[in-house]
């Protein structure tokens, strides 16, 4: 995102006079959305004088401040068993990494975590989640191969119940072609969950690839209208991505960012900070 700004300066201040379609194309370009951009192209147009690159950034900043809410309070246990998070999204977004990597940072808070390989039908996503259960040292239940996602995230819950777990995490599957398919699939697991504990699950995260772009928001809408989302997981902003998909994805549809990806490793994983988002991403 820093580069976007940068060309966007360089856009500005190497022009006499603003071409505000231009203008308006390079902050849909950094992934903003559209009403974004036209809002803030919209109030640089009646500052009634010359508009600087520094005004651009300047606004941009303001109008991506002024949206996000305050940062929740980091994830914390709640009482009377754990705390259950379904992490969905598409194939290939970060999703197994980012439920292990959420487990990793989790562990580092003193808190237990119990897995479920849900994602049952792809073989590796659940291979995948074993062996970064087995590296991070974090438990992880799985079902025979095409076992059905609700049944391994029930039993992964009353795992966690019996062990006193403080959160289950649940990597689901992401491969769902219709979103029939995939209301019915994420409308089993959450009755199923609420068998041992009526208000499971408590959060639902979606995961979306920064370097995806505008498939970002769609897939936050596909999501959106198979389940209630709580917020995002929002992967690769260590590659090309402009992390400006956040701020479309929460003006658009207001899911708020909770947790960022910067990397492969488990460590590349922090809370999202609006605060870091505007001044350093951005
Ligand atoms: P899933 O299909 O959504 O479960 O995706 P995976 O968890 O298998 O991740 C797909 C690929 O993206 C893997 O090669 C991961 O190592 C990689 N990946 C996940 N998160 C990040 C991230 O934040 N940054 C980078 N650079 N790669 C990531």
């Amino acid at each position: 995102m820093a580069g976007f700004f940068k060309k966007l300066f360089n856009r500005v201040t190497n022009t006499a006079d603003i071409d505000w379609d231009d203008l308006e194309a390079e902050l849909i370009a950094g992934d903003l959305g559209v009403k974004l951009s036209l809002e803030i192209v919209d109030e640089l147009r009646h500052l009634g004088r010359k508009v600087s690159a520094d005004d651009v950034i300047k606004t941009a900043r303001k109008h991506i401040a002024d949206l996000f809410p305050e940062d929740r309070p980091p994830l914390s246990p709640k009482e009377g068993g754990p705390t259950v998070i379904l992490v969905v999204g598409v194939n290939g977004v970060g999703k197994t990494t980012s439920c292990a990597k959420l487990g990793h940072l989790l562990q580092k808070q003193g808190y237990s975590v119990t897995m479920a390989a849900a994602d049952t039908f792809r073989a590796a996503a659940v291979e995948q989640l074993v062996r970064w259960g087995e590296r991070l040292n974090l438990p992880v239940i799985k079902g025979p191969l095409e076992a059905d996602p609700s049944s391994v995230c029930y039993q992964a819950h009353q795992k966690a119940i019996t062990d006193g777990s403080d959160f289950l995490l649940c990597d689901t599957a992401g491969r769902l072609h219709t979103r029939h398919n995939l209301m019915e699939e994420l409308s089993k697991i959450k009755r199923t969950l609420g068998k041992q504990d009526q208000s499971a699950p408590h959060e639902t995260l979606l995961v979306v690839d920064a370097s995806t772009g505008g498939n970002a928001l769609n897939q936050a809408k596909e999501f959106g209208k198979a389940v209630a989302l709580d917020g995002l997981i929002l992967t690769k902003m260590d590659g090309s991505g402009k992390g400006g998909i956040a701020a479309a994805i929460q003006k658009e549809l207001n899911i708020p960012a909770r947790f960022v990806g910067t990397g492969e490793e488990p460590d590349c994983f922090a809370r999202f900070e609006k605060k870091n988002y505007v001044e350093e991403v951005l």
